[in-house]
């Protein structure tokens, strides 16, 4: 079925197999600069024109069903996205605004909730019942699956560990709020800090930060600590309130492997108690998890309505 897994700078298309989760088609589109809100609107319809066209040449017959994630707010029951900083736009009627631009149903679906599907699904937490999948990257949200099903809470922002008091409270946040995990551990939080402290020589993204640390810089690997610290803090935390069977790492900063997997584990070695620590893996599904979970979702959409 055909998926498109919006982010802030690039989207991401697919024809998946819902059956096995494998990709039939794939590709990756940039997100233009300088869009308006309606300008987005209609690039994203115009990118789900052309997956609907491979989905036919794909699958050998019109798809029925086409899904659509997006981050921030996402209102499940309306089709509305809310407010997201990364793509400008506040309280948009997408899945009404798709489906009549486009004459074909959409399912709209919160991006690190399609994630989390899809890892419970087909990737890393395929075989456990319950699984808490924490995304990591531009910002770090995280999604309790439990029988392959999101929980969303009362008003869809459950398990939004990035927002989690468990830093230094001189950050701000994106979200207005002061020692939030996003605040340290984001992988732009990540970046800023260690340049700011060494405006002689930035560095560009994470991986740089990191391979900085691993050739001794003492510096980089200080902002690296506090990050996976403060990451297993807020790990620990949702594991206490939560109890899953597995945690799996998703997003930008798991491709760091064992360097953000290793601390959360021991994190969690020494903070629970009485709990089951679970076992801690990395995402099998990397950047297709979202396209793969969000075209599961519209196929259950169309089948359970
Ligand atoms: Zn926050």
């Amino acid at each position: 079925m055909p998926a498109l897994d919006l982010g802030g700078t690039y989207a991401k298309g697919a024809v998946i197999d819902a059956g096995d989760g494998t990709a039939l088609w794939e590709t990756r589109w940039d997100v233009p600069r300088g869009l308006t809100a309606d300008g987005l609107v209609e690039q994203v319809a115009t990118w789900c024109e052309h997956l609907l066209g491979q989905a036919a040449r794909r699958l050998g017959h019109p798809a029925d069903c086409l899904g659509v994630a997006v981050p921030g707010i996402v209102d499940d029951a309306t089709g509305t996205a809310g407010f997201s900083a990364n793509l400008g736009w506040r309280n948009q009627p997408l899945r009404a605004r798709l489906a009549e631009r486009l004459d074909f149903p959409v399912t709209l679906c919160h991006d690190v909730t399609a994630a989390g599907v899809g890892e419970a699904a087909f990737g890393a937490g395929r075989a456990a019942h319950t699984v808490l999948t924490v995304v990591a990257g531009t910002g770090i949200g995280g999604v309790l699956t439990i029988g392959g099903q999101p929980y969303r809470g009362a008003h869809h922002g459950a398990v939004e560990l990035g927002h989690l008091p468990v830093a230094d409270l001189t950050g701000l946040c994106g979200c207005g709020g002061r020692g939030h995990l996003e605040t340290v551990a984001a992988g732009p939080a990540i970046v800023r800090r260690y340049n700011a402290a060494t405006p002689a020589a930035p560095a560009a993204d994470v991986p740089e930060v990191l391979a900085r640390a691993a050739a001794g810089d003492a510096t980089a690997a200080a902002f690296w600590d506090e990050a996976v610290a403060a990451f297993g803090r807020a790990v620990a935390q949702a594991v206490i309130l939560l109890d899953p069977e597995v945690v799996v790492l998703a997003g930008g900063l798991s491709r760091s492997g064992a360097a953000l997997r290793a601390p959360v584990a021991a994190s969690l070695a020494s903070t629970l108690t009485f709990h089951e620590p679970p076992p801690v893996l990395t995402s099998l599904l990397g950047d297709r998890a979202g396209v793969i979970g969000t075209a599961l979702t519209a196929v259950r959409e169309r089948t359970h309505g």
